[in-house]
């Protein structure tokens, strides 16, 4: 776990606002992640799970109980320029209807590159892994790479789901198949008509460089997108400072969250953020949360 390197400060009051459970490619159901939320003191925490929404009812009935405040929130995959990004909506209704379908066409398009993945790996003499990957997928609507590389490590192809990811299912790698996911219109379309906050998960991880990093975030301005994440699990201190400066620059709302998959297989355990830097403005900013307690003064 990174949090051994990283001097890491609990955000005060301790938000998270990206984390996964099994209704996407989590690994604890919506309720044992809040139970574990509880225990590590999170007092306001985003579900988002990739493309579905099917988890919020629990999360919500289960936050009620541990008295956490629960942003429904979802993490939508878009093409953009020939690249997969992941954004946010944060504060959405799930029952908003084109949302909805939206997510349902998105988890549509994952079975047939679920199936093109396992056809990949089948003339890589790797078999039954979309029996596999549906397997470890259970219950969830939807099949994702993390479930075939769970598979894969199970199978013993690379000693964890981490290493998984350095042998197959990324571009030039066994297992590789390229995606067309929705517009990054669309998706912020959704999540506004939905009521929600439109925020551009873990921006560092994209590798764009400045001209194209510069032209996602005036497009994302255009749109009318809220957020980018700041502080996530993805970004080192100095991208973290580096995405500070450009949310500041760009009058974005900075967002952080842990990205949490679950024990083992997140970096930062749920709510073991570092704080958000001193010059942004957080996107909580004007939410009306009731138990968001006091900043405490650092001395
Ligand atoms: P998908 O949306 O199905 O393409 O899968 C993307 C998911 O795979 C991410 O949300 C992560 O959970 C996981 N993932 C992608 N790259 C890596 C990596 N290098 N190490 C661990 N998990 C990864
Ligand atoms: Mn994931
Ligand atoms: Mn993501
Ligand atoms: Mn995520």
């Amino acid at each position: 776990m990174m949090e051994n390197h990283v001097i890491t400060q609990p955000s005060m009051p301790n938000i998270d606002l990206h984390s996964h459970s099994t209704i996407s490619d989590g690994v604890l159901s919506p309720s044992r992640l809040l139970a574990h939320a509880a225990t590590r003191g999170v007092t306001v925490l985003a579900l988002t799970d990739h493309d579905d929404v099917a988890g919020l009812n629990e999360a919500t009935r289960s936050a009620q109980q541990e008295n956490i405040t629960l942003i429904p929130g979802v993490e939508i995959s878009v093409t953009w320029h020939g690249r997969t990004l992941h954004i946010l909506g944060l504060g959405i209704d799930p029952e908003y209807p084109p949302l909805v379908e939206g997510l349902q066409k998105i988890r549509d398009g994952r079975m047939d590159r679920a199936r093109a993945i396992a056809a990949q790996l089948d003339k890589f003499g790797i078999h039954g892994s979309f029996e596999g990957a549906s397997a470890q997928a259970g219950e969830s609507r939807l099949i994702g790479r993390t479930h075939f590389a769970r598979f894969l490590a199970d199978r013993g192809y690379a000693k964890d789901v981490k290493s998984v990811f350095k042998k197959y299912l990324v571009k030039g790698k066994p297992g590789h198949v390229s995606h067309i996911w929705v517009s990054l219109d669309e998706a912020i379309g959704w999540i506004r008509g939905s009521g929600g906050q439109a925020v551009i998960a873990h921006p560092a991880r994209y590798k764009l460089g400045n001209s194209l990093l510069e032209q996602l975030l005036n497009e994302f301005c255009e749109l009318k997108g809220a957020g980018i994440e700041v502080v996530s699990s993805s970004h080192t201190p100095e991208q973290m400072r580096q995405f500070a400066g450009l949310a500041t620059r760009m009058n974005l709302y900075a967002s952080c969250g842990s990205d949490y998959h679950g024990p083992g297989e997140s970096y930062f355990d749920l709510g073991r953020l570092p704080a958000l830097p001193p010059e942004c403005t957080p996107i909580w900013d004007g939410w009306q949360i009731q138990n968001i307690p006091e900043p405490v003064q650092q001395s």
